[in-house]
């Protein structure tokens, strides 16, 4: 186990690489070098590609060897569970606290592969309703459907890349990852765990290195059977257009909205809609984003919010007390400033925060945003949090639509018939009633509508889409 990494390797199906160029990973709360990692080429993608489906085609892995790689992989991530959340801190954004609960969480997304390994069943089919049919009988069964390529961002360095690896390696097939740049080190920490676990080489790739520079042969290639990206809308788009005719999963972006009505247990809904607007430095694709909170308890709910925020402790992310590190990098933190001061040139009021300084972006909150303002339609991913007053639900379930996303939402009412009239109304993939939108377990559906994306993870929905059906039917004669 390598904690301290200045000089990194690459996995290229199951061995450790260099390449003759690397690239430097910094980490975003001072600048300060972490690691030299490899810069994959065009070359090494093909080998990565080409081994791995040799390895499809070649070697037998049975769903008893898979279950023990995965509950291998698990149990050495839980042993070194602090080595992997001091990596996911200093190369990422996320305070030691926030990255000691996405390890566990990537414990849970691997052995829930390995559980759901054994359950990757068919069904009979009773060809006999059709007439002349009659002697017929026969099943479908799941295949797994050869090299899955995988995308992933920076904001779930780990977690997300097991989102991947775990189902893809339960169905039975190969993977080849290409991590985000800025935060490649957690992926390769991951790939040590399971080649730690016994598993066939050939069967996992992690290729670091530019998406642009990289990324168009893994999505293009045709042994890839499947492009599996986690990332923002205007690269999905591309990589959605590049792929052409083959499966294609897209887990995008959002600007999630949060309905607040009157009748609302207040305490829960602004303590749950803060952690959800700020946590990971609202770099969380179901981060809150807007809320919507009905007119007559707008005022206390605003009051109760800008005093939790400003109760928030922002600084170093490897201090225990610390609520909010810094973002990924400056053009991020740059990015959010002039998006909240060119909301408040166009009206917007700022309660609390707004300030910069490097990649530091304080918790920010604002009202009065101008439906037209870009943090009001685009994802902010950022810690900024719109609130409005409105004055019908009606009115609430039209603002949440009112955007190009639809990922997660959340309603805190306990009025029943309100919360099943939001759950069938907002266009979305989830509705988290008296949660805000950040609510979100591994093992369910996970997906969105519109720009969100296509498809579904949550390991069996990833488990189904790396598999297809094959029907098998017996012609029989009798006897
Ligand atoms: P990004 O800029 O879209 O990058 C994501 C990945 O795509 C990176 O590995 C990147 O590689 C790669 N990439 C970039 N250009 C590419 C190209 N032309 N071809 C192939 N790959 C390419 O996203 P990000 O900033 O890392 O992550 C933030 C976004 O992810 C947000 O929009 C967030 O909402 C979304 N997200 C969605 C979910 C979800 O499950 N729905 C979860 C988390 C995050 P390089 O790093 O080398 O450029």
């Amino acid at each position: 186990m390598h904690l301290e990494v200045i000089s990194e390797k690459m996995l290229l199906a199951g061995k450790w690489r260099d390449a003759e160029k690397t690239f430097d990973v910094f980490n975003p709360q001072n600048n300060q070098l972490i690691a030299k990692v490899p810069l994959a080429t065009e070359k090494d993608m093909l080998l990565a590609i080409e081994k791995g489906n040799e390895a499809f085609k070649t070697i037998q892995f049975p769903t008893n060897d898979r279950i023990h790689v995965l509950n291998k992989a698990a149990d050495y991530i839980e042993k070194y569970n602090e080595d992997y959340a001091k990596t996911i801190a200093k190369e990422g954004s996320k305070t030691i606290t926030e990255a000691r609960g996405e390890v566990k969480r990537a414990v849970k997304t691997i052995r829930i592969s390995a559980e759901e390994a054994r359950r990757i069943n068919g069904e009979t089919i009773n060809f006999d309703q059709n007439e002349g049919s009659e002697n017929r009988v026969g099943y479908h069964y799941r295949f797994p459907i050869g090299v899955i390529g995988a995308i992933t961002p920076f904001n779930d360095p780990l977690n997300l890349v097991a989102h991947k690896i775990g189902p893809a390696i339960a169905a039975g097939n190969p993977i080849v990852v290409k991590p985000a740049s800025v935060t490649p080190l957690s992926a390769l920490l991951l790939a040590e765990a399971f080649i730690n676990s016994g598993l066939p080489d050939g069967f996992l790739s992690v290729i670091t290195g530019s998406g642009r520079e990289v990324g168009e042969t893994l999505v293009t290639h045709p042994l890839v059977t499947m492009v599996s990206f986690t990332g923002g809308l205007e690269t999905g788009k591309r990589i959605a257009h590049q792929a052409g005719l083959k499966k294609v999963n897209m887990e995008l972006g959002s600007n999630s909205p949060v309905i607040v009505l009157n009748d609302a247990n207040l305490y829960d809904a602004v303590r749950s809609c803060v952690s959800g607007a700020f946590s990971a430095v609202g770099q969380n694709c179901i981060g809150v984003q807007r809320i919507y909170v009905e007119k007559e308890i707008y005022p206390k709910f605003l009051q109760a919010f800008v005093e939790k925020t400003t109760h928030l402790h922002v600084g170093d992310k490897m201090c225990e007390l610390t609520d909010m590190g810094p973002m990924i990098n400056e053009k991020e933190a740059k990015r959010v400033e002039s998006w909240v001061e060119d909301a408040i040139f166009a009206g917007a009021k700022l309660l609390v925060g707004g300030k910069r300084e490097g990649t530091f972006y304080e918790p920010t909150v604002l009202t009065d945003v101008p439906e037209s303002a870009k943090i009001a339609k685009e994802e902010i991913f950022g810690p900024v949090v719109i609130i409005e007053r409105i004055s019908s639900f009606q009115e609430a379930i039209e603002r949440s639509n009112n955007v190009n996303y639809g990922l997660h939402a959340g309603i805190f009412t306990n009025d029943i018939e309100k919360a099943f009239h939001a759950i069938q109304h907002l266009q979305v993939g989830g509705v988290m009633v008296n949660d805000s939108s950040d609510y979100r377990i591994d093992a369910m559906p996970f997906g969105g509508m519109k720009g969100s994306g296509l498809g579904r993870e949550g390991v069996r929905s990833s488990i189904e889409a790396m598999t297809e059906p094959k029907v098998v039917c017996f012609k029989l004669k009798g006897i």
